[in-house]
């Protein structure tokens, strides 16, 4: 189907690049025209397809972005900050639009994006699912209607290779519990207590993460008061809503004006 857009996944051989493989090649709406993998990694020369054992594709990965990039209407990239913003220059130079599932990237890192999104779009978002995206709106709702009495905490599991804390979801729902209540996040986030830190200051938003075996992400946001609490969840049992979520955002991506989007422009939330 030459006339389908084209897709470039980068970092093919991760976690998220392969279901982002599985996904692009079960759907009818692109087609897979780039697969990306760092420079030395034994996939690289190889067909997609092949290295992941499977028949051939026709699409040879490669370290080098320009190539991969070339033909693709949009690249879907989950790798590390780093790569992604090396990714974003060369995406916007191909005027394709730059989905950007990677996480851990500070705020210095993120305004570097700025010069890419004046020509390009990109959809950024810590978390590409549906629900964790209703779940940051009923956050902030909570959040509104509730006063300082009730103390809000994240917390967050993940299996034991994610090498970044909080998750980037996590994140994400302490921005729209921080937003609820009329605060900015980095006035009253708390994370990473241990020893003797003191009592739980009033108004902050505490951040506790997890990790251990093949957790794929469970995020659940508590608001614990005197005599009650409230907890609103997000378990999440397959990968494929994060590829399904950022196939979306591409496809949604590519009738956008230049830009800097996130999941809730794409869900309309
Ligand atoms: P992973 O370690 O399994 O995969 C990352 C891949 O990127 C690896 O194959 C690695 O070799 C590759 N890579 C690194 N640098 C590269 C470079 N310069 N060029 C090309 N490839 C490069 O990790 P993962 O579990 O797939 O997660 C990847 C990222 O996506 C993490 O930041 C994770 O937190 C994030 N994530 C986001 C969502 C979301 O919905 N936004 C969901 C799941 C994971």
């Amino acid at each position: 189907m030459p006339d389908l857009p084209g897709i470039a996944i980068t970092g093919i051989s991760g976690r998220m690049g392969q279901m982002l493989m599985k996904t692009v090649q079960d759907s009818d709406a692109v087609r897979l025209v780039g697969a990306v993998e760092r420079a030395g990694h034994d996939w690289v020369g190889q067909d997609v397809g092949v290295a992941m054992g499977a028949a051939p594709l026709g699409v040879i990965v490669t370290d080098d972005p320009v190539v991969a990039f070339a033909q693709a209407q949009a690249v879907i990239d989950f790798t590390s900050p780093q790569a992604t913003l090396g990714f974003a220059d060369i995406a916007a130079q191909a005027r394709a639009v730059h989905v950007i599932g990677t996480t851990g990237m500070t705020d210095e890192e993120i305004a570097k994006l700025e010069p890419a999104s004046r020509h390009a779009v990109i959809v950024r978002a810590g978390n590409m699912s549906l629900g964790v995206n209703l779940l940051t709106q009923l956050t902030k709702k909570v959040a509104a209607a509730l006063d300082e009495d009730f103390d809000i905490e994240v917390i967050e599991a993940h299996h034991h290779h994610k090498v970044d804390a909080p998750s980037g979801t996590a994140l994400m729902l302490g921005e729209a519990a921080a937003e609820g209540r009329g605060v900015a996040l980095a006035d009253v986030r708390d994370s990473g207590r241990d020893g003797i830190t003191g009592a739980r200051k009033r108004g902050d938003i505490g951040f506790t993460a997890i990790r251990g075996g093949d957790i794929v992400g469970e995020h659940d946001v508590l608001f614990a008061a005197a005599g009650e609490r409230i907890i609103l969840r997000h378990v999440a049992t397959d990968r494929a809503i994060f590829a399904r979520g950022a196939l979306k955002a591409a496809l949604w991506g590519m009738s956008q004006k230049p830009g800097h989007y996130d999941m809730l422009d794409v869900l309309g939330l």
